[in-house]
């Protein structure tokens, strides 16, 4: 991980071998944080952010899922995040907002811990370096609609995604696939889901997933290209069937698939509608299609 010279922390802006807390850190020990990850691009007009607001927007949603109130607004730390990145002078990379209970209570009622929020940022290019990601379906089912909130993204929810992405280790394949307790497909560990059957794009509904601000990102675009888009379950046999298959996510951008299970998708290459929204996608973030331009801000 490459450093910066700042992270937000509390207010302040704290050197980037200083930010530190305690052992006893509630979110430490339960997992009860919430979190984001936004990226940044380097545009003709200097540094954007994408989608700033509606990431911090998911951050309060989550907090308040754990009945955390968060001592900053949402103009509060969509500024914060657009003067750290001044302040490193990153004008691309990615961004990551936590919120955590911080030191003074322990046991499983956070009601009296303090509410901590910290932002770092840091250079990170292509979370899946590859043209088409060989992926594997999960022995793991994602967490569970009746056992949580899913569309929250809380700390302890990356615990299954990290048993799926732990369960790939020693072998070739580039990310997992889970599929919910009913046998549909879910999400990947950090991505959203998608098909492409000739002009159609189908992708799993909202319950079991996260709300992927790039999903909601990369439904808009393909509706502006013409694509129908449906969100409906979709069964494994089904996606076998499909043209194409891809991944969104901030990290992931769009990620397209070349085969689930060591089964192709297509031709098993990165399929050529997937590659039309995957350059939508970076026209958009990179500020070149300035349709989306109500989806950055720029650092200054
Ligand atoms: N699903 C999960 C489980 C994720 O962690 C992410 C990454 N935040 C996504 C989907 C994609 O969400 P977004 O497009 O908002 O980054």
């Amino acid at each position: 991980m490459e450093k910066t010279k700042f992270i937000w922390m509390n207010g302040d802006f704290v050197p980037w071998d200083d930010a530190k807390v305690h052992v006893l850190t509630h979110t430490l020990h339960y997992g009860d944080g919430v979190f984001e990850g936004i990226r940044a691009y380097k545009t003709d007009r200097g540094g954007a952010l994408f989608r700033l607001r509606e990431h911090f927007e998911r951050f309060e949603y989550s907090a308040g899922v754990l009945g955390m109130k968060l001592p900053y607004s949402i103009e509060q730390l969509c500024e914060a995040t657009r003067a750290l990145l001044k302040r490193n002078d990153l004008p691309q990379g990615y961004v990551r907002p936590l919120a955590y209970h911080g030191y003074g209570v322990m046991g499983l009622n956070p009601r009296n811990a303090p509410v901590e929020v910290m932002i770092a940022c840091w250079p990170w290019g292509a979370y899946i370096p590859v043209e088409e990601a060989n992926i594997k379906v999960s022995s793991y089912i994602r967490i569970d609609p009746r056992s949580t909130k899913c569309d929250a993204k809380i700390c302890g929810h990356y615990v299954n995604s990290i048993l799926a992405v732990l369960e790939l280790k020693g072998t070739a394949y580039h990310e997992a696939l889970l599929l919910d307790s009913a046998g549909y497909i879910a999400e990947g560990p950090g991505e959203n889901f998608f098909v492409v059957k000739g002009r159609e794009i189908i992708t799993p509904p909202l319950g079991s997933i996260l709300a992927g601000i790039t999903r909601a990102s990369v439904i808009e675009i393909a509706k502006d290209l013409g694509f129908a888009v449906t969100e409906r379950p979709l069964k494994l046999a089904e996606v076998f069937e499909a043209d194409e298959a891809f991944f969104t996510g901030t990290a992931a951008e769009v990620t397209p698939i070349g085969s689930i299970d060591d089964r192709p998708i297509g031709n098993g290459k990165a399929g050529a509608n997937s590659l039309t929204l995957k350059a939508a996608y970076l026209d958009a973030v990179y500020g070149r299609n300035l349709n989306y331009g109500k989806f950055l801000t720029f650092i200054e």
